[in-house]
């Protein structure tokens, strides 16, 4: 059994391209929200889907969440903002934006998944404690890629994801302050 190392480097083509018929890739936070209500109804009937205020909503979140909810995070939220909506809609509504290009999809090794507003290639920190996923601002050296991909016999790279593992600030503390809580024996 080979120990979890601080940086999972995972090859998945699907992080870097999420799909031929994704529109350009942007960082939906850039856009006002009449601009990205416009550019999802014009992707979403692009690709043979209707405009529902669901999935305008569940885009929004998914768009302006910096921690890459997943679906019953965005269930809890949404749910306020449109009365009746239901888990399966959530889920449905973020496999149709993923399908159209509009977020990606981070799957994890537990069977769990993350939504991303963002669809430009960029990589992430993931909190082992709490499960948030936060974008990391910095970005790998194409020299970096390079190494890496020297002396893999015969295999093709077509893409990679790159995920910080540890644990968030509010984790950290909250170990410290449980450590510090705890009387010595
Ligand atoms: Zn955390
Ligand atoms: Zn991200």
């Amino acid at each position: 059994m080979v120990k979890k190392p601080v940086i999972s480097m995972k090859m998945s083509p699907k992080a870097v391209s999420p799909g031929a018929a994704s529109p350009k890739a942007v960082s939906p936070k850039a856009v006002s929200p009449k601009a990205a209500n416009a550019r999802l109804r014009k992707t979403l009937e692009v690709s043979g889907h209707r405009f529902t205020e669901q999935r305008a909503a569940v885009y929004r979140f998914v768009c302006d969440a910096t921690t890459h909810p997943n679906a019953d995070e965005v269930f809890q939220q949404v749910r306020g903002e449109v009365p009746g909506i239901s888990l399966a809609t959530v889920y449905k509504s973020l496999e149709t934006l993923v399908n159209c290009g509009l977020a990606s999809k981070l799957t994890y090794s537990d069977g769990s998944a993350r939504y991303d507003g963002r669809t430009d290639p960029h990589h992430h920190v993931h909190c082992v404690s709490c499960g948030r996923v936060r974008d990391i601002p910095g970005h790998l050296s194409p020299d970096s890629l390079e190494i890496l991909g020297k002396g893999l016999d015969g295999f093709r790279v077509s893409g990679y994801r790159l995920e910080l593992t540890g644990f968030c600030s509010e984790c950290s503390l909250e170990t410290d302050t449980k450590g510090s809580m705890d009387p010595p024996n």
